[in-house]
């Protein structure tokens, strides 16, 4: 593999804020000589590679900090270029300090992504890997984090390119029938060849995307409603999901100010619990939460959590959203259950759980219930290989049309060259998941998706 010649480029590839330590990051053929300008310590054009050295960062004659300096030569790193890392002792100011530093001594700051686009470009990494890269900066819970770690160690990429190797094999196949028809009727058998082989593609295919969906929301959240009337505890319920949570990551690109979405992990679960805007208006105002706005959340929802106020007798509102919510993913909550029992249970479905947000009792059974529902048992065990990106989903849908078109095409008894292009386009679209096919301006836009330093 060549790696090919770059500028050098420098950027802070740790979140900036008060971290014990934060992390500048060089990458390129004169990385080293930049360090050098800088760094006071050992020589670092002796240092063996991939040794950390300690020293002190001058600007001129002016100390900057005492730092530790990671020397890793190429092609052994992860840009496969010459690679140094810079770990200050945290605080902005010092971070930028250094960073803007090595700018003035040769260094070009990074685009975002930029060194994930050199390993990617230096043969490194492949473009799924490098995507996984991106999921697992981004990842909201472990589990999702474990994913992107199968990810980036290349099964999805291996298990793509089987599945292109055994298409392309089949077209080489074609090929050869066509162009040495050797038999009778070489056109039926070779339709009949073809028959078998997009058959077994195709179920290869499904079961990939069978694991899809799991993997997006473990990806990108369950959008989640908390659906009922005005007072029954929604709002007290959202704040025991939220206290409860351990990682909440609210810092979502893309969210827009007046609709709030917040995040919880329950139990290795992301909820995206959206419209919260909504619940967490003031309460003293006649709410607006009727059946329109349900209805609205509904339609969005992977998951409606509906609350009922257990204290008192249904109201027809009850009955309406019951009725509303009875088609989707639903989790009919009970509330308020520390005081006596008015509600209807006879008017109720039967797999109703009671909980009180007041006294935050009974919640893990709300949780147990929705890891229930989305992996009906354990998630750990399974994902081998998860298709878990959107891109991802999209091209092997994609790729599965072709594969229908050719199938459709074969039982019409339609010419094997044009059952060939569908093929042969089920091969293109597969490739654009691992970068082999993948146009120019994708792979542009892609990592311009990362984070600064990265
Ligand atoms: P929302 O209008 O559906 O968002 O309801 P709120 O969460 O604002 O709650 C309305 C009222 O019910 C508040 O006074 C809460 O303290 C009370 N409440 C909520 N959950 C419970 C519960 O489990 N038990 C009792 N006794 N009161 C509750
Ligand atoms: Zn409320």
């Amino acid at each position: 593999m060549i790696t090919k010649e770059f500028d050098t480029i420098a950027a802070i590839s740790t979140p900036l804020g008060e971290g014990a330590i934060a992390i500048v990051r060089l990458s390129g053929s004169d990385a080293i000589p930049i360090a050098k300008k800088v760094f006071q310590g050992k020589n670092l054009d002796k240092v063996a590679s991939h040794t950390i050295n300690y020293g002190h960062i001058f600007d001129e004659d002016r100390l900057v900090d005492e730092v530790m300096l990671s020397v890793m030569r190429a092609p052994k790193t992860f840009t496969r270029e010459d690679l140094v890392e810079i770990n200050t002792h945290g605080g902005i100011a010092v971070t930028q300090e250094i960073l803007q530093l090595l700018l003035r001594s040769g260094a070009r700051l990074a685009e975002p992504g930029e060194f994930t686009k050199r390993a990617f470009l230096n043969g490194r990494i492949d473009l799924a890997q490098a995507e996984s890269v991106m999921d697992l900066i981004r990842a909201k819970t472990d589990q999702a984090a474990n994913i992107a770690v199968k990810q980036l160690d290349g099964s999805l990429s291996n298990l793509i390119n089987n599945i292109r190797q055994e298409i392309l094999e089949s077209l080489a196949q074609v090929e050869v029938n066509i162009d040495y028809p050797e038999y009778d009727d070489v056109e039926t058998m070779t339709s009949q060849m073809l028959l078998e082989k997009t058959a077994h593609f195709e179920q290869l295919l499904e079961t990939l995307l069978a694991t899809a969906k799991r993997g997006k929301i473990l990806r990108e959240g369950l959008r989640t409603a908390i659906i009922g009337r005005p007072n029954v505890g929604k709002s007290s319920l959202l704040n025991q999901l939220l206290r409860e949570e351990k990682a909440i990551v609210t810092d979502i690109a893309g969210t827009t100010r007046d609709v709030i979405t917040e995040f919880a992990n329950i139990g290795g679960v992301p909820l995206e619990l959206i419209d919260t805007a909504g619940i967490r208006e003031t309460e003293d105002v006649v709410e607006k939460i009727g059946v329109e706005r349900s209805q609205k959340a509904l339609e969005e929802a992977d998951l409606v959590l509906l609350v009922l106020d257990a204290s008192s007798p249904l109201t027809p509102k009850d009955l309406e959203l019951l009725e509303l919510s009875s088609s989707t993913n639903r989790i009919v909550l009970l509330n308020k259950t520390d005081l006596p029992e008015k509600i209807e249970l006879e008017k109720l479905p039967a797999d109703f759980i009671r909980i009180s947000a007041l006294k935050n009792e009974n919640l893990d059974a709300v949780e147990k219930q929705i890891r229930a529902l989305f992996f009906s048992g354990e998630i750990e065990a399974k994902d081998a290989t998860t298709l878990s990106n959107a891109r991802h989903i999209g091209l092997v849908e994609q790729a599965l049309d072709a594969l229908k078109e050719a199938n459709r095409g074969l039982a019409m008894g339609l010419p094997v060259d044009l059952i060939q292009v569908d093929v042969t386009r089920c091969w293109q679209l597969l490739g654009e998941i691992t970068g082999e096919a993948a146009p120019d301006e994708l792979i542009t836009q892609l990592f311009s998706q990362f984070c600064l330093g990265k």
